[in-house]
């Protein structure tokens, strides 16, 4: 038995008609930058997250670090994230020259706990980037009100959630700004690099747009130092065409959640293993499926001998991160996403991996943990 932790080339063969077409109109187009493909993707993005405005960029790195300074962050400010989450999401904030500020997670759902928020804020907070990790929304109600308290800016980092909900409402939506990737692994994946910004403030949307093209509105004249960061015409041509069935895709692996949910109830129930958990008002894509065990190692070999794959998402937190060292952050400072990144695992759940594939995953587990 061998199953990937995901499987592009089962998904390309799924699509390979319409997916070669595309591509080769934009080989026949010989238009390759700032195309037709491009303008009409941000406008499918809009409608699809319920936005006035959807501007697309090199990757979800440059979307945050732009939507930052968009907002108008830099040195001597501070923006609050979680720690338990990829680092571009602390990256992009000191990338920008300001700080990022940690607070700890939740237990249930590994998401900024916005219960904790409010003793990190201080007179230099000038932004907070909620993580939507593993395809779940963070506790917007919560961040938004003290954002509105306080002043404050929030860009959601909803690069592993799109399609994600809450309350009904779609992530990239509920902040001043989202932000997406297009890495060929996330659930909308390009094949190369692509990101996306998403916001309802027109001048924010103007401020985006003039950053990704070396700040400017005219092309040669230039009112700020800005990026050379914009979606290719391939790349926005392939993602169209997987965007047709991004919630039928999305679907699928919340399908797939729900089956080891079930499968693997009795082994949650035993306390050997905490399942994902999924908030009621929320709805969840599973851009991963983490689960989380005191007996990682032993639990990885198994699959491995068995040709089952799987990751650790994360194995560091990133106030622990060398790069971020010069913050001061110490282990123990954030207890909940530490011991996450001790015992969070990741196994396989994509929309093609089937039921019988799924049972025997299953079945390693029972036999290890059991
Ligand atoms: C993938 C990812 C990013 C960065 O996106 P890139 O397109 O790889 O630059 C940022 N934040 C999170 C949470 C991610 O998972």
């Amino acid at each position: 038995m061998s199953i990937p932790l995901l499987d592009l080339k089962a998904q390309y063969l799924s699509i390979k008609e319409e997916m070669d077409q595309a591509v080769l109109a934009v080989l026949d187009s010989s238009k390759f930058i700032f195309g037709p493909e491009m303008k009409t993707f941000e406008e499918e993005m809009a409608a699809y997250c319920g936005t006035k405005h959807a501007v697309a960029v090199g990757n979800g790195t440059d979307a945050l670090v732009i939507a930052l300074k968009a907002c108008g962050i830099g040195p001597g400010d501070e923006v609050i994230t979680s720690p338990f989450t990829f680092f571009a999401s602390a990256e992009s904030i000191a990338l920008v020259g300001a700080t990022p500020v940690f607070v700890d997670v939740e237990p249930h759902t590994l998401n900024m706990d916005a219960a904790k928020l409010e003793e990190k804020i201080t007179p230099r907070t000038k932004g907070i980037i909620p993580v939507h990790v593993f395809g779940q929304m963070a506790d917007m109600d919560l961040i938004l009100a003290l954002a509105q308290k306080y002043d404050l800016k929030v860009i959601e980092d909803a690069a592993q959630a799109i399609g994600a909900e809450y309350q009904g409402r779609k992530a990239g939506s509920l902040g001043d700004a989202g932000t997406f990737s297009f890495f060929p692994t996330k659930n909308l994946g390009g094949y190369g690099d692509g990101g996306m910004i998403v916001t309802n403030d027109d001048a924010l949307a103007e401020e985006v747009r003039m950053l990704r093209f070396h700040g400017c509105k005219t092309k040669y004249y230039h009112d700020q130092i800005g990026y050379n960061s914009r979606l290719d015409e391939l790349q926005a041509a392939i993602l169209r065409v997987k965007f047709r069935y991004i919630d039928q895709w999305n679907n699928a692996r919340a399908e797939k959640a729900a089956l080891y949910h079930q499968l693997l109830a009795p082994l949650a129930d035993a306390h050997r293993i905490i399942l994902p958990h999924t908030d009621a008002e929320k709805k969840h894509v599973f851009h991963l499926y983490v689960l989380r065990t005191a007996q990682r190692e032993k639990l990885m070999a198994a699959l491995k001998s068995k040709g089952v794959a799987n990751a650790i998402y994360y194995p560091v937190p990133l106030h622990l991160q060398n790069a971020l060292a010069y913050l001061g952050y110490q282990a123990g400072d954030f207890p909940i996403a530490e011991e996450a990144c001790q015992q969070a695992l990741a196994i396989p759940c994509y929309p093609e991996l089937t039921s019988g594939q799924q049972e025997e995953i299953a079945a390693i587990l029972f036999e290890v943990l059991g």
